[in-house]
C-alpha cells in the first residue's frame, strides 16, 4: 500500500472510529461522565460498544454515491441519504440514528421539491453535519486539490448552505489533502502554512468566522476555552486542538471525545484529520477489530479506493 493510500484509508476509518468512540457520551457535559478510554456501550441511542451513528452512515452513503455515479452527483447523494432515513441503508443497527436538525430539514425539503442544493443558507444553521461526512470527497478527489475543495463546498450545500459550514468544508478538505500528501504536523501549525492558506483562498476568501482557526489561535487555548458543540466552528477548532495537543491517533481521538457535548461528531472530524496524518497503520489494531460493521466499511472503501489507479 502506498503512503497516500494508507493515509486516505486512515481518513475514512478515522471518521468511523471517532464517531463510535464519542457516541456513548454525545450530548453529555464535559466532566460529568467517566472518561472514554475505548469503545463503550450506551449513550442516547443505547448502542453497543463499537457501533456508530449518522456521521458514518452519511459518509458511507456519500462514498457509495461517488462510486455508483462515477463522481459527484448531488441528487444521487440525497437519494441515498433518504434511503438511509427510510430503510436504514448504510446504517449500523438497521435503522437511522442521530439525524441532525439541519440535515432533516434539508432532506425533507428535497423530498418535497427535488432541488439538489438546500435553501437553508442562514448562518444560524451552521451545524457540523456536512463537515462530519467530508472524508469521501477528499478521498475521491485526492489527486486534484482544486476539485476536492470545489466539491467539498457543493457536498455541504446539499444539506448545509450556510457560508460558514461551506467554508469549514473547503478549509478542511485543503488541510486533509495537504496532510495526505505529506505536510508534516509542525508545518500545519506554522506561519508558512497560514500564509499558504491565505494564498490558496485569495480568489474566494474563507468566511471571517474561520479567521481564528486559520491563524491557529487554538494552539494557546486551554481546554476550558475549547467548545465542542455542534456549531461547525467549535467542532473544527476542537478537532485541530485535539490533534495539536497529542502524539498519536488514539490519543487525539480520546482527547476529542472526552470534550463531551457533540462528542461523536467532534470525534468523527478529529478522526478524519488524524487518520489522514497517521494513516491506517497508525490506528491500533484493537480499534479496527472491534469497530462494528468493519466489513461493510471495508467493502465500501475497497470499491472506493479501486477507482483510481494513481493511489496504488
Ligand atoms: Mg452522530
Ligand atoms: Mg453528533
Amino acid at each position: 500500500m502506498t503512503r497516500t493510500l494508507n493515509r486516505l484509508k486512515g481518513c475514512m476509518l478515522g471518521l468511523t472510529i471517532g464517531d463510535a468512540m464519542g457516541a456513548p457520551v454525545e450530548f453529555m457535559k464535559r466532566g460529568t461522565f467517566e472518561p472514554i478510554t475505548g469503545y463503550r456501550s450506551g449513550g442516547k441511542f443505547r448502542l453497543n460498544a463499537g457501533e456508530w451513528t449518522d456521521d458514518t452512515a452519511m459518509a458511507l452513503c456519500l462514498a457509495q454515491s461517488l462510486i455508483d455515479s462515477n463522481g459527484f452527483d448531488p441528487i444521487d447523494q440525497l437519494d441515498k441519504y433518504l434511503e438511509w432515513i427510510d430503510t436504514g441503508y448504510m446504517s449500523c443497527i438497521g435503522k437511522m440514528v442521530g439525524l441532525g436538525k439541519t440535515c432533516w430539514r434539508s432532506l425533507f425539503n428535497y423530498r418535497r421539491k427535488g432541488q439538489p442544493y438546500t435553501d437553508i443558507k442562514s448562518e444560524k444553521f451552521s451545524g457540523n453535519g456536512s463537515l462530519m461526512r467530508l472524508a469521501p470527497i477528499c478521498i475521491y478527489y485526492a489527486n486534484n486539490l482544486d476539485l476536492a475543495v470545489h466539491y467539498a463546498a457543493l457536498s455541504s450545500k446539499t444539506t448545509h448552505g450556510s457560508p460558514i459550514a461551506v467554508d469549514c468544508c473547503r478549509y478542511f478538505a485543503y488541510v486533509i489533502l495537504k496532510l495526505v500528501h505529506g505536510v508534516e504536523k509542525d508545518t500545519l501549525f506554522s506561519d508558512s502554512f497560514v500564509s499558504d492558506v491565505h494564498k490558496y483562498f485569495t480568489d474566494e476568501p474563507l468566511h471571517k468566522a474561520l479567521n481564528s482557526i486559520i491563524q491557529c489561535e487554538y494552539i494557546s487555548k486551554g481546554v476550558d476555552e475549547i467548545q465542542s458543540s455542534g456549531y461547525v466552528i467549535h467542532s473544527l477548532e476542537a478537532a485541530l486542538w485535539s490533534f495539536y495537543h497529542t502524539n498519536t491517533f488514539e490519543e487525539a481521538i480520546l482527547k476529542s471525545v472526552n470534550l463531551g457535548d457533540d462528542a461523536d461528531t467532534v470525534g468523527a472530524i478529529t478522526g478524519q484529520l488524524v487518520g489522514a496524518y497517521y494513516g491506517v497503520d497508525g490506528i491500533p489494531d484493537k480499534l479496527l477489530r472491534r469497530l462494528s460493521h468493519f466489513d461493510l466499511i471495508e467493502a465500501v472503501s475497497e470499491g472506493f479506493f479501486s477507482h483510481e489507479d494513481a493511489f496504488r
